[in-house]
């Protein structure tokens, strides 16, 4: 880790605070820690969870649970009730039902009936993300820094020259049951991976610890702002253009995930080129609204990220 990705993201991780909590206290605390931070994760957006053994309520066998974020509320201030939990061996015997992507809405409904616990604590679309990562622990952010990669045209190839094969790489595809599944087969075709970068949308880490989980998470976001800092010349054919309007507040939020506020400029002129360079029509239709960004993403899902951005501009706003 080099002196630019030591200035980022700061470890919160308490060892001895951990130390008195269960393992879903530890899930909590994590998911605390990197909600709080909006570096890390806009506001409402991202999910954590963790696979817990527990007694079955009616048996009192132990049984493996999924804790995961369920709908609604925000990482940074949720408490243990935001969590659904699920039983993992359901979860995985809903493939048998699962008959492809034109039908992956019908799984959404097969969910509650894997609740564990009687949890009313609805399960998110995202549930099938973290059942099926072959991992104890996972977060799913979506860090400016990564964004920043994620939204360009190059971003399959800025993955590895960032990473170096150490994150695996999946193209925009809608988050839903069957992006479950491409998740569970990269991560168990490459054991070695740390995560994957999900093409115009953001990130997926894991570990198996809630601490390894942590660390791991802030090591990858830290590296991909320290890598936009130290490299913009490796970035070949991004167009330079002037900064416009709305597009400037996007581009001010990349910046900040670049961990560069001091020297606004230089981060200011790397978020511009990585903004931007998804796609030239941005420009004159960012300025416009953030209603017509949600309209084009919807035309174009790859643009995803615009929208996770736009996203969080109301509670992270920054100015150059
Ligand atoms: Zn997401």
């Amino acid at each position: 880790m080099n002196a630019v990705d030591n200035q980022t993201i700061p470890m919160r991780w308490d060892d001895a605070h951990a130390a008195t909590l269960t393992e879903a206290q530890l899930l909590l605390y994590r998911s605390n820690l990197l909600g709080a931070d909006k570096r890390i994760t806009n506001f409402g957006g991202g999910n954590t969870s963790a696979k817990i053994a527990l007694p079955d309520p009616l048996t009192g066998e132990t049984v493996e649970v999924l804790w995961v974020k369920g709908s609604g509320g925000d990482l940074g201030s949720m408490t243990l009730d935001g969590f659904s939990t699920l039983y993992m061996d359901k979860l995985q015997a809903l493939k048998q039902r699962y008959r492809g992507l034109v039908y992956e809405d019908e799984m959404v409904d097969y969910l509650p009936h894997c609740t564990f616990n009687l949890n009313p604590r609805a399960p998110s679309i995202d549930t099938p993300l973290h059942a099926y990562i072959p991992h104890r622990h996972v977060d799913h952010m979506h860090p400016d820094a990564v964004i920043a990669i994620a939204a360009t045209k190059r971003s399959r190839a800025l993955t590895e020259a960032v990473y170096g094969g150490e994150l695996g790489w999946l193209a925009w595809q809608r988050p839903g049951y069957d992006l479950g599944l491409a998740l569970e087969q990269l991560a168990r075709k490459h054991p070695h991976l740390k995560g994957v970068v999900l093409e115009g949308h953001g990130l997926f880490t894991w570990g198996e610890t809630s601490k390894e989980c942590y660390e791991n998470t802030l090591r990858v976001i830290r590296r991909a702002g320290g890598f936009a800092l130290r490299d913009t010349r490796g970035l070949p054919g991004l167009p330079v253009e002037q900064p416009i309007g709305e597009t400037q507040a996007r581009m001010a939020l990349v910046a900040r995930g670049l961990g560069e506020r001091a020297r606004g400029e230089s981060a200011w002129a790397i978020a511009h080129r990585l903004v931007v360079e998804r796609d030239r029509r941005l420009v004159p239709l960012a300025v416009a609204s953030p209603e017509l960004l949600l309209e084009l993403e919807a035309s174009a899902p790859a643009h995803g990220s615009l929208a996770v951005i736009s996203e969080g501009r109301g509670d992270t706003r920054t100015t150059p």
